[in-house]
């Protein structure tokens, strides 16, 4: 017997089989998916590969496969070449991802609970690590193997380095003193659920409409039926607990269950409501959060059938279940569902695929879904189940959209408007709770007029322009057009041209200036760092009633604080002026869950939103509250600008330490794909620099398409790839992304 296997490197060009002959005492256990140990090229070191097809013959001289190592089943090793082809990847990084954390195998590990634990972090960043492996200054393979743990692991304790990599701590000790990593004290907990004591919740009688949606899933449950549903409710219209009753359900059909939330949400309010229902013995959560240690212990829980329930974050979808039953994406809209990194993966198609697979329902939730998802449903592709009201009755908030030009006719240079002032300082009299929300993320800025609210745009996209430091342009980062800075308002002439970006820490200090006698608490990227601290911001906020919470993105998701009866927006127009064309969904997004957070219970909420476009149809219609009206606008602008779901958006990155390198690549590139996609699907743009035009060193260009993804075109992709792989470049390297969360 012969086996085809795939060698687990991520060299593009080990992406193919290579024969092996499987020796006797190897036949029975040898199954597709296995981990096999292989003398491979000329290296004493066997490699680590899998298991991909069997055959009678080979036309090459062979060698033995030397050991085996446990199992993947069939259906993985589909779906690990069938996304390997979708997101142009090899199948070794797919199946990495199927694969228990870590790849040294013990039958637990041992469990450390509430100790202070040394946990080790690289102290250089992605790609200088790149730069120093590739020009030789880190030679040694452990140190390079242990270095790539750590980068897969950050926060690792040495114990756990020990365990996966098999090398001893005086490898980790030489890093330290060549200033690779540092090693700091932290406080850590192996038992993500250990500390839950949670009262036991009986199931809700469903009102209506959840049970009509009930229904609907439970007969595809009960026929084993691949069927796709969006279960679109308001915030508060009992989503969750029709989740928790299907849930109920597939435990006694004896299945399992997967849930998938965004990474930010998977809060202990959300986990505790699962918890309360259904034990914590039959739950195993996964996230990034958890050390690696943690997750392998999750991970064999499910993988014994121990835990009949996984809740995760986007890579939980390749959990090792028994049996599973039906999977359930929460707040589907959300970015988080899509990897960034290699493999590019988008977790709602991975489900899909799984869910045909398995004949099972998957049930994608939220308030305001995703267009393209609507639209499907609209196609009749997905099956829609609407929840028009909240289920205990709570009003949704009354909501006011501020012009921020008329504060500043008014004299008001300040961060807050009159209006919201003043409910602030009621609010703190009535001792209820505020929420203040600023999205200022990442380095994108912009250029308004503070007289009429002009942004200035790129003339060919309508997206926003975004400033360039370094060159002193403004660009467009679609197209690729430039200009120079702007001084005067194109629209007004007025001289009042801002460069935008004021952050939560700004905002923080001017609230303490305005409300010395008010209890504030940030929450955003840099307060929320350590392992835990999101929550025990959350905690802080609820338990010691603090007055105030100022946060960005964060605050947004799923939270339910009954004392909060007032939300302010400082500026909406933050999303909305992203260089991307879905800066009106954003904005209605976050703007809708926000609005969300305010009086959830008894209390009346009321939300303020301030903004320079108060015009813009996206502010109205969140003002509204009507996810309805905005789709029926934005999916009419998306037609005629031909944006997804009317094409995909696909982004073939480049990156090299040789500019003409990349130039002469991208362009070899871009003349193949002009040629192989020459029709009217598709429209190719010239190679150019990205927004970020190099990192460390590495220069970085571009590609981007547009057209409706077929299997033609991916075709055509993946042979360029291959096409660029064999050239042998030195330094420069390809990857497409389709459809990515932002186009930096
Ligand atoms: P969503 O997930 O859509 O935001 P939740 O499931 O969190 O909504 O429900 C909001 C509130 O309504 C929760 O406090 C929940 O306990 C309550 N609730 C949900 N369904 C019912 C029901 N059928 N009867 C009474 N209360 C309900
Ligand atoms: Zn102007
Ligand atoms: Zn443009």
């Amino acid at each position: 017997m012969i086996a085809e296997v795939i060698i687990n490197r991520s060299a593009k060009k080990l992406n193919r089989t290579f024969d092996y002959n499987v020796p006797k005492e190897f036949e029975e256990l040898i199954l597709i998916g296995s981990e096999v140990l292989v003398p491979f090229g000329k290296s004493k070191k066997l490699q680590e590969a899998y298991v991909v097809g069997f055959k009678e013959s080979s036309n090459y001289e062979i060698k033995d496969i030397v050991n085996v190592k446990n199992n993947l089943s069939d259906k993985q090793i589909e779906l690990a070449k069938w996304m390997a082809k979708r997101y142009f990847c090899n199948v070794s990084d797919c199946i990495k991802l199927m694969q228990a954390p870590g790849s040294k195998r013990k039958n637990e590990s041992s469990r450390i609970h509430d100790k202070k634990i040394n946990c080790v972090y690289l102290k250089i960043d992605d790609e200088t690590l790149l730069f120093e492996i590739e020009t030789g200054k880190i030679k040694s393979e452990k140190q390079k193997k242990v270095l790539k743990f750590i980068q897969d692991n950050p926060g690792c304790t040495i114990p756990e380095i020990e365990m996966f990599t098999g090398y001893t701590r005086g490898i980790v000790k030489t890093l330290e003193k060549n200033e690779y990593i540092e090693i700091t004290q932290k406080k850590i907990d192996r038992d993500p659920l250990l500390h839950k004591e949670i009262e036991h919740t009986n199931k809700l009688k469903l009102t209506q409409e959840q049970n009509s949606a009930y229904n609907k899933v439970v007969e595809a449950l009960e026929n084993n039926k691949y069927e796709q549903f969006l279960l679109y409710g308001v915030t508060g219209s009992g989503k969750t607990e029709v989740y928790l009753q299907l849930i109920e359900k597939t435990l006694e059909n004896n299945k399992t269950a997967v849930v998938l939330v965004p990474e930010i949400s998977l809060t202990p309010q959300m986990l505790d409501r699962f918890i309360a229902r259904f034990g914590k013995n039959s739950i195993a959560v996964l996230h990034s959060k958890l050390s690696i240690g943690e997750r392998y212990d999750e991970w064999n829980k499910i993988a014994s059938g121990r835990a009949k329930i996984v809740i995760g974050a986007r890579s939980a979808i390749f959990a090792p279940t028994n049996n599973i039953g039906i999977i359930i994406i929460d707040e589907e809209h959300d970015s988080s569902y899509k990897s960034e990194m290699t493999p590019k993966y988008n977790a709602k198609e991975i489900a899909k695929k799984i869910a045909k697979q398995e004949n099972i329902p998957l049930v994608l939730g939220s308030a305001t879904p995703d267009i393209n998802t609507y639209y499907k449903t609209q196609q009749k592709e997905i099956t829609l189940l609407k929840l028009t009201k909240r289920a205990n009755d709570s009003k949704l908030p009354t909501v006011k959209v501020i012009d921020l030009k008329q504060e500043l006719a008014h004299g008001n240079r300040t961060m807050l408007s009159m209006e919201l002032h003043s409910l602030i300082e009621e609010n703190l009299k009535k001792k209820h709770q505020t929420i203040l929300f600023l999205n200022r993320r990442g380095y994108s800025t912009f250029i308004m007029c503070r007289d009429c609210g002009h942004v200035v745009k790129c003339p060919n996209c309508d997206i926003s322009l975004t400033y360039h430091k370094y060159q002193n342009k403004l660009k467009c980062h679609y197209c690729g057009h430039e200009e120079n800075l702007v001084t005067i308002c194109p629209e007004c002439h007025s001289k009042k041209i801002r460069y935008f970006g004021t952050g939560t820490q700004k905002l923080e200090q001017e609230i303490n200036k305005m409300f010395p006698n008010a209890s504030t608490i940030r929450m955003d990227i840099d307060t929320v760092s350590k392992k835990n601290s999101h929550e025990e911001i959350l905690n802080k906020f609820k338990d010691e009633n603090i007055d105030i919470l100022i946060g960005t993105q964060m605050v947004v998701k799923g939270h339910h604080f009954p004392n909060v009866t007032l939300v302010g927006v400082i500026a909406a127009d933050s999303s909305l002026n992203i260089d991307d064309y879905r800066a009106n969904e954003r904005t209605f997004q976050i703007l809708t869950q926000v609005a969300g957070r305010a009086g959830r219970e008894k209390l009346e909420g009321k939300v303020i939103i301030q903004t320079y476009n108060p015009e813009s149809f996206s502010i109205e219609h969140a003002k509204k509250q009507d996810y309805d009206l905005f789709y029926n606008t934005e999916i009419l602008l998306r037609a005629q600008l031909k944006y997804p779901p009317f094409c995909d958006i696909i982004v073939i990155g480049f990156n090299s330490l040789h500019e003409e390198e990349i130039k002469k690549t991208s362009n070899f590139v871009y003349e193949y794909l002009q040629q192989r996609l020459n029709n009217e699907n598709f429209k190719v743009f010239v190679p150019m620099p990205s927004p970020i035009e190099k990192i460390q060193n590495r220069y970085r260009w571009r590609i981007i398409v547009k057209g409706n993804m077929t299997k033609e075109s991916n075709k055509a992709f993946n042979e360029v790839i291959k096409q660029v792989t064999d050239m042998n470049l030195k330094t420069t390297r390809i990857s497409i992304d389709v459809n990515p969360n932002n186009m930096i």
